[in-house]
């Protein structure tokens, strides 16, 4: 077991009870002094529907018990301050601390998206300059902040799709075509733009298939779906070719750009074919994510589409931004406010910082990935062998034989402290492990990971039952996924017994 372990198992109680089983009647965080005004009659002034005396069975406890508890929970979880977290397509890097600080400036976390636009010329100033820096990067001719994530993205880009072929050629037509190395969403977000869904096959490269392509594609074809580099780490070399024979039937490219952490720097989209295009400031431009906090997909696109963007759109007139509302073939808005402001400045704050080193970023994610998968070739499967991007793919078909999965190996590496890749992702790859260190982890760190998945390939062979049954390391072990998902208790309340999850 790794020492990292050991030493938090010092600090860490990992038998911590609930909160309710640490109150105790009488208890408080904070005591008021007397009232020294004439007190409320708290029903009569709201109604007894809305006043209460108190909340049943919460729990009494001091302060210091709270913040002991919250503070030690937390350290149950991994976190990316605490070490590397591969979580392939996720792109799991770590976020510079002083991009949060520059979010919550005054001026930019104090300001208000009801502000007169006089009043926030500097608010706009930031989008705009973000707009330019990603059309910078993009190679696109223009973009809306607005979504939220990079599915949101997606259904926005593929609504533009859908306005621009219904106002130049009369109908939006009916399929997206997508590879079958796509991200999950990105057939979901077709099905609720109103397409159908057409599978095209790779090839043993992991390539889009162009000869398949060429039979599919025709008048009834919208846009194919490319996400590049793909789910399984590769670049989609027929891109420009495929972005040709689209077009040559009158449909268009959609790109989805959440894994730009392998081309920023590099390579831009739209010198290849795209005509829109999604980006994950969450993934690949500085904020946490992970636990379902706010993001951001901005959606960049070239200038047959730039009519359709969403309201508002920021505008320049002789030095002031406004954001206009008036755009006769836009498809509307599709968020509130100017998408997640907070987010949208540190992708500002990130991409400023690092200017055209940005670039090196990109390098080091690659070269990471490459380095993992040289030193794992030899005893983990590698099913396609066309060169990594930001992240490799390998399968479990080697540990199989011994019956042990994909599951198994990521539930062991957490006893050697990490976070898990990603498991049975591609749906391509049977089996998959996805692992994607980011530019973030030195050489150190990529050794220990190195070092903990050869010892688990090695446990896998000579004693598969520890594999099969991690975690030992953590408070519980294998858990009934199935029915947390579908069966949760989320509320606390006492068993006759005493207290208990019921
Ligand atoms: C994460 C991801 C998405 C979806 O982005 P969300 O912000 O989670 O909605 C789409 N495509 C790829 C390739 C991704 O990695």
């Amino acid at each position: 077991m790794s020492d990292r372990i050991k030493k938090a198992g010092r600090h860490v109680s990992q038998n911590e009870g609930l909160i309710f089983e640490q109150s105790a009647l009488g208890k408080r965080g904070i005591e008021f002094p007397p009232l020294d005004v004439p007190a409320v009659d708290a029903r009569a002034a709201l109604g007894a529907a809305y006043a209460r005396e108190g909340i049943e069975r919460f729990p009494e406890v001091s302060e210091i018990e709270v913040i002991r508890h919250f503070t030690r929970l937390s350290t149950w979880n991994h976190a990316i301050d605490l070490g590397m977290y591969p979580l392939g397509s996720c792109t799991m890097k770590y976020n510079p601390r002083v991009n949060e600080f520059v979010s919550r400036l005054d001026g930019i976390a104090t300001e208000h998206p009801y502000q007169p636009q006089e009043l926030s010329q500097g608010c706009l100033k930031i989008l705009k300059m973000l707009l330019d820096c990603l059309v910078e990067i993009t190679g696109m001719d223009a973009g809306t902040l607005e979504p939220a994530a990079g599915a949101q993205g997606e259904l926005t880009g593929l609504l533009l799709i859908r306005a621009y072929l219904e106002d130049t050629q009369g109908q939006p037509r009916k399929k997206v075509l997508i590879p079958d190395s796509a991200h999950g969403t990105n057939p979901a977000s077709a099905v609720i733009a109103g397409y159908e869904v057409e599978n095209v096959p790779s090839d043993e490269r992991g390539q889009i298939d162009i000869a398949s392509l060429k039979k599919i594609v025709n008048g009834n074809v919208a846009a194919m779906m490319v996400t590049n580099p793909s789910t399984l780490g590769v670049f989609e070399q027929n891109i420009a070719t495929a972005a040709e024979l689209l077009h040559a039937h009158g449909a268009l490219l959609y790109m989805d750009g959440a894994n730009m952490n392998a081309l920023a720097g590099v390579a831009r989209p739209g010198d290849f074919g795209v005509d829109v295009m999604h980006l994950n400031l969450h993934k690949t431009f500085s904020t946490p994510h992970g636990g379902g906090g706010p993001g951001a997909g901005p959606v960049m696109v070239k200038k047959i589409l730039q009519p359709y963007l969403p309201i508002p759109v920021l505008t320049e007139k002789s030095g002031r931004l406004a954001l206009e509302n008036h755009r006769l073939k836009s498809i509307g808005r599709v968020r509130a406010f100017g998408g997640n402001f907070g987010v949208l400045v540190r992708a500002l704050a990130y991409v400023l910082a690092y200017g055209p080193g940005i670039r090196q970023a990109t390098e080091d994610a690659v070269l990471n990935a490459n380095y993992i998968r040289n030193n794992l070739e030899d005893v983990y499967d590698l099913p396609y062998k066309s060169p990594s991007m930001h992240e490799v793919v390998f399968s479990d078909a080697r540990q199989k034989k011994n019956g042990v999965n994909t599951t198994d190996i990521a539930k062991r590496l957490i006893d050697y402290g990490f976070h898990p890749y990603t498991t049975s992702f591609p749906l391509i790859v049977p089996g998959a492990l996805m692992i994607e260190p980011t530019e973030s982890e030195s050489k150190q760190e990529c050794d220990l990971f190195v070092g903990a998945m050869r010892a688990i390939a090695e446990e896998a062979a000579t004693n598969p039952e520890l594999v099969k049954t991690a975690p030992h390391s953590t408070r519980v072990s294998r858990l009934d996924e199935v029915s947390a998902a579908r069966k949760p208790i989320l509320r606390w309340r006492p068993c006759p017994s005493g207290p208990c999850l019921r």
